[in-house]
């Protein structure tokens, strides 16, 4: 049976010039080489539920997500390392028809997908929706789309064990949240903790965050939704450039739905004086480089 992580995350320092004139230390911590597929972070949150569902003695997990989701992808390697079964409820019904490398791979993992309009996957978070689920798919425990919830939060504070103290700044991509609330939890209050939003207006998610947070830990982050280049899942030419030059500069590829945008930020942050001279800051790599396949001859890795 396959093992995840197959590989060992470590922090890899950008290279000196990318930095050095604006603060002392830029690295990054390599959470995408854990696994080809299974998206660095995704993993994490995913670990008690996969538990969780053994332990209920669950036959398979049911989940959600879109085409070119890494949550769903990663829930598929996932369970069938575990040895469960997965079901993927994915948002529209013409999907079925171009599946995307995201799918196949879903499917490549044994993972059975149930395409449905848009409208019904709205209803993901309905607890009668989940009720009717239950009832057709009797053994199949149901995880939330992004693997977000308590145990996820809970999954993602184990990704602080790879962050050494001496950090002063910790940089994360943040879609639902929950990778950026788990490390919130984890590490030491004086250690400044960012989230990079790649939705528009994303700051919204602050709402979700502070729940799985306690009240004195409400102000002490920072959300950045600056960056979406569009939206969520958009991109153009300079977002590709930028991806290009960073792996040229400093041989880490950068997804196209979240990393490549937080390190932009970043590097814009940098140039406007956003950190202070002393600073060392660790981005966290969450992986999701499979989600690049759209763009493949774009790009020089
Ligand atoms: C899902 C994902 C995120 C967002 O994680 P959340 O815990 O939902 O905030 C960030 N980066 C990558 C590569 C992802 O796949």
């Amino acid at each position: 049976m396959a093992t995840i992580p197959e590989r060992e995350p470590f922090i890899q320092p950008l290279n000196a010039d990318w930095y050095q004139q604006y603060v002392e230390e830029v690295s990054m911590l390599r959470l995408d080489v854990i696994h080809p597929v299974v998206s660095g972070n995704k993993w994490y949150k995913l670990q008690y539920y996969l538990k969780e569902a053994q332990q209920a003695g669950a036959e398979g997990i049911l989940t959600f997500g879109g085409a070119y989701s890494n949550h769903l992808v990663a829930t598929a390697a996932a369970a069938q390392a575990c040895g469960l079964k997965s079901i993927g409820i994915v948002r529209g019904i013409h999907a079925a028809e171009t599946q995307t490398p995201t799918l196949k791979e879903c499917v490549s993992f044994g993972m059975k997908l149930i395409f449905v309009t848009k409208e019904e996957y709205d209803r993901k978070y309905d607890a009668e929706y989940h009720a009717t689920l239950n009832e057709k798919y009797k053994a199949y425990y149901i995880v939330d789309e992004g693997g977000a919830g308590e145990l996820g939060v809970k999954g993602s504070e184990t990704i602080a064990k790879y962050i050494p103290e001496g950090y002063t700044h910790i940089c994360v991509s943040s879609g639902t949240g929950t990778t950026l609330c788990g490390i919130r939890r984890a590490l030491n209050e004086q250690v400044n903790v960012s989230g990079y939003v790649p939705m528009k207006g994303g700051a919204y998610i602050s709402k979700d965050i502070n729940n799985y947070l306690p009240a004195h830990l409400h102000n002490s982050y920072t959300l950045f939704d600056d960056w979406h280049f569009g939206g969520f899942g958009k991109k153009n030419d300079e977002l590709v450039e930028f991806m290009n030059a960073f792996y040229q500069v400093n041989k880490i590829p950068l997804d196209m739905v979240y990393t490549a945008k937080m390190m932009y930020g970043v590097k814009q942050q940098l140039a406007a004086g956003h950190f202070p001279k002393n600073a060392r800051i660790l981005c966290i790599h969450t992986g999701g480089l499979q989600g690049n396949s759209t763009i493949k001859d774009k790009l020089v890795y």
